[in-house]
């Protein structure tokens, strides 16, 4: 009876045990199974994301192709930075030519371009920032590129990684410059027209028109400074007898020999200008009569000694000379010049005469 109980437990023991190893079993080859599909699927992810990595390297590189780009990329950890292909093409690399270390930095230098220290520069910019370069590629090619670049900044807002679009601007920054010199030639020709229009062709004095201007603004900045003005008129004395005797030609030379007599006598900021036929005007700001006096007669002396051409004798002027008065307007001061000069001629010529 004890054996027949003793073998029955024992048979109980072993189908325990058997259970036991099976559900191990079990277990094992599950954990067997997920470990596979585990890795089977982190593979599959892995191959997604590559084969999404070079698809949207392909697009990019396509872009690149389609719109004449280049990527410049600088890591400022590592202080590295990539050139993409058509970044390379920018600097006359044939697209599939080797890439060494260091060719990079060699293009730069080449170039003269010091990009990695001027994005450095620029690190504080939040949004893109533009530079500009013109370049001489390994081919010879000379180009004007646009860098575009923009800041990555980690969590704590250093930048990290500085990402690039580089542009061939070359036409466009031709056309900007013909642009620019198309304006600046404009303005320089404007400004000789308006320089012609306000001078005398023979002698290169200011004309009567920008005499007048002139003495516009001299008047309101001296009746504003309280500081003196003088204006002098003078003329030729008988100058028709010069062209008469002489010849129109010589006369043209007397007249371009006293405008310079004039102006070397002027100081800065004076106006001498040919106003007339045979008649001068000299404005003198800051003046005051005694002043004005002295200088009329200085003016008189030399021309009555400078104006001699080979044999043919110097000529002599008259001058009027008035200084600027309380209210006046520079048509009444111009009015009393010519006033004080028309008695010069009246008084015998070869004279200077202040107005009453
Ligand atoms: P006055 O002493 O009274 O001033 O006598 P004037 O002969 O100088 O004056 P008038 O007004 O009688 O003659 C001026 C002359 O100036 C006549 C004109 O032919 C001459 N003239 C005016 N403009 C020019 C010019 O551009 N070139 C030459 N050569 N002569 C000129
Ligand atoms: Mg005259
Ligand atoms: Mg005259």
């Amino acid at each position: 009876m004890d054996g027949i109980l003793a073998a029955e437990a024992g048979h109980q023991v072993l189908v325990a045990a058997c259970v036991l190893l099976g559900v191990v079993a079990l277990v094992l080859v599950a954990t067997t199974v997920s470990a596979r599909r585990e890795a089977r699927f982190t593979a599959r992810l892995a191959r997604d994301r590559g084969e999404r990595m070079s698809d949207l390297m392909h697009t990019v590189r396509m872009a690149e192709n389609i719109a004449d780009l280049g990527i410049w990329q600088y890591d400022t950890t590592t202080g590295t930075q990539q050139w993409s292909a058509g970044m390379r093409v920018l600097f006359g690399v044939e697209r599939d030519e080797e890439f060494v270390p260091g060719d990079a930095e060699t293009l730069l230098f080449a170039n003269d371009m010091d990009l990695v220290g001027q994005v450095k520069a620029n690190a504080q910019k939040a949004g893109a920032f533009e530079l500009y370069y013109d370049i001489c590629g390994y081919d010879g090619v000379p180009r004007s590129i646009c860098v575009q670049a923009c800041n990555l900044r980690n969590d704590e807002g250093y930048v990290v990684r500085v990402v690039a679009v580089v542009r061939d601007v070359t036409d466009q920054v031709a056309r900007e410059r013909d642009l620019e010199q198309s304006r600046v030639s404009a303005l320089q020709e404007a400004s000789v027209a308006r320089e012609l229009a306000q001078t005398d062709p023979l002698t290169g004095l200011a004309n009567r028109r920008r005499v007048m201007a002139g003495l516009d603004q001299m008047v309101l900045e001296s009746q504003k400074n309280g500081q003196p003005l003088v204006v002098v008129l003078f003329d030729i004395d008988h100058f028709k007898s010069v062209n008469d005797t002489y010849g129109h030609p010589h006369g043209d030379k007397v007249l371009q020999e006293v405008a310079r007599i004039c102006k070397d006598q002027a100081r800065e900021g004076d106006i001498v200008g040919r106003v007339g036929g045979e008649e001068f005007v000299w404005i003198i700001p800051g003046a005051d009569p005694s002043f004005a006096r002295i200088a009329s007669e200085r003016l008189r002396l030399a021309i009555s000694v400078g104006t001699a051409i080979a044999d043919r004798p110097p000529v002599t002027i008259s001058a009027g000379f008035t200084a600027l008065r309380p209210g006046d307007a520079s048509l009444k001061l111009f009015a009393r010049a010519d006033a004080a000069l028309y008695e010069a001629k009246g008084a015998g010529r070869n004279r200077v005469r202040m107005a009453a």
